[in-house]
């Protein structure tokens, strides 16, 4: 099952890369102008909209914090030069730090300091969200070259703002023939990373542009929130509403080149579960299958026990799995190297699945209909000459007669005589036409 060539699927990376590129530098978080610059670029793609909820309101157990907004950052070492600069890369800067102006020995100056040890040359992300807090992220050579006196005292500069304002989200609804939904949902909060998490932003806006173009059998909704308090805010919102959500996705750590990994959901047995695990094993490529945990990424929120949607994640490698994870070398080359158009292709399968995963009812349930007389089966047992691609139409065909029973989907039916879902597909739209079947 092929849905998109090689080169469209190449084309689509291109396409994913260059959003990602555009916005990647932008100094994103949980509010803020970088986040809702990022919102801005995926409404001019796919037309989302954009909403706003004010700081102090209750959600569920949480409050919408104050806006954080950042000029500049800096430290500047005894001598006055700039040794670290939050211009040179923006996760220098503890997201969501308190403004400072100060100056500071560098024996207290360093509890505000992170670094990752195991791999010097990179700079983590790190923030301070909940906790008011100020601090810088480097990497352990920089640190090295420029800390050595503990005496030294160093001037910090941090311009930035906490106020009252507003946390945005994006949304787009595509309605489809039902009410019933595929949920989205993806998160826009992490500065200049790219598998976590601008692979899923960009993936999410792809998906809504074909998904936009099509007539599809369920309404899609496309949701971009900062992670955890935006999908808890989304929820809040949209409590009366989500059980229309027949089937959710959580789009994070969707560009890098490892192998697919599906989180399932939290009853491990959903119908979406079924569908990814049909699409990976047919994919004839290598797989991760990981059973829910409430740890990770919004499938916590969703998979929560008073809504308890079935949420599950498709990603590559996972969050936590890869070096580069939460670190500058998430970056632009990190995605040029990986596999975004693949996992698009993944994606758009599986949703072709879930479109075209229905039940039947046999109308001639007392023996096999004839079928030779409808033009549908071909002298079967006398003609030596029958291809093998006959031979599994019309065993395609008995298989969809005798389990049009209202009790098996088409993927049940195809689990079971292995027969790939297209060519099951094809015999019951054969079928129906000609009266034997109905959808249920
Ligand atoms: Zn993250």
């Amino acid at each position: 099952m092929q849905i998109l060539t090689d080169t469209e699927q190449s084309n689509a990376k291109s396409y994913m890369l260059q959003l990602m590129e555009e916005v990647f530098y932008k100094c994103r978080s949980l509010t803020g102008e970088g986040a809702y610059d990022t919102l801005k670029m995926i409404q001019r793609e796919i037309g989302i909209q954009i909403n706003e909820v004010e700081s102090g309101k209750k959600v569920f157990d949480w409050t919408i914090p104050e806006e954080w907004n950042i000029k500049d950052a800096y430290v500047l070492n005894s001598n006055g030069k700039k040794v670290i600069d939050f211009n040179d890369n923006n996760l220098h800067i503890l997201n969501y730090s308190s403004p400072i102006n100060e100056r500071v020995k560098f024996g207290d100056l360093k509890n505000h300091l992170y670094t990752l040890p195991d791999h010097p040359e990179w700079i983590p992300y790190k923030t301070s969200y909940y906790q008011k807090n100020w601090g810088f992220c480097l990497s352990q050579n920089q640190y090295d070259s420029i800390f050595t006196d503990e005496e030294e005292e160093f001037h910090v500069v941090i311009d930035t703002t906490l106020e009252n304002g507003v946390l945005r989200y994006g949304e787009l609804y595509i309605p489809g023939k039902v009410d019933q939904e595929i949920l989205i949902s993806t998160y826009f909060c992490h500065p200049s990373m790219g598998n976590d998490n601008l692979s899923g932003v960009v993936l999410a806006t792809f998906l809504g542009k074909l998904l936009k173009e099509k007539q599809n059998f369920y309404s899609y909704r496309i949701i971009f929130v900062p992670e955890t308090i935006g999908a808890i805010t989304w929820l809040y919102e949209n409590r009366d509403s989500v059980n229309n959500i027949k089937h959710g996705f959580v789009l994070t750590c969707v560009g890098d080149k490892g192998d697919l990994t599906l989180k399932k959901t939290r009853s491990g047995n959903a119908e979406v579960d079924k569908v990814v695990e049909y699409v990976l094993s047919e994919s004839g490529n290598d797989y991760n299958i990981i059973d829910f945990f409430p740890g990770g990424s919004d499938e916590r929120q969703f998979s929560s026990p008073g809504f308890d949607l079935p949420v599950c994640s498709l990603m590559r490698s996972m969050y936590w799995t890869f070096p580069e994870y939460h670190t500058s070398a998430d970056n632009l080359e990190f995605m040029e190297e990986g596999k975004i158009g693949e996992t698009a292709e993944y994606y758009l399968r599986v949703f072709h699945i879930l479109e075209n995963n229905k039940f039947y009812r046999n109308l001639k349930p007392y023996g096999e209909p004839q079928l030779g007389k409808r033009g549908l089966y071909r002298m079967i047992g006398a003609n030596k000459d029958q291809s093998v691609e006959e031979f599994f139409n019309e065993m395609a065909m008995l298989w969809i007669l005798n389990y049009s029973d209202n009790k098996h989907t088409l993927l049940d039916i195809t689990l079971k005589s292995e027969i790939p879902f297209n060519q099951l597909l094809a015999a019951a739209n054969a079928l129906m036409e000609k009266g034997l079947i109905i959808e249920t």
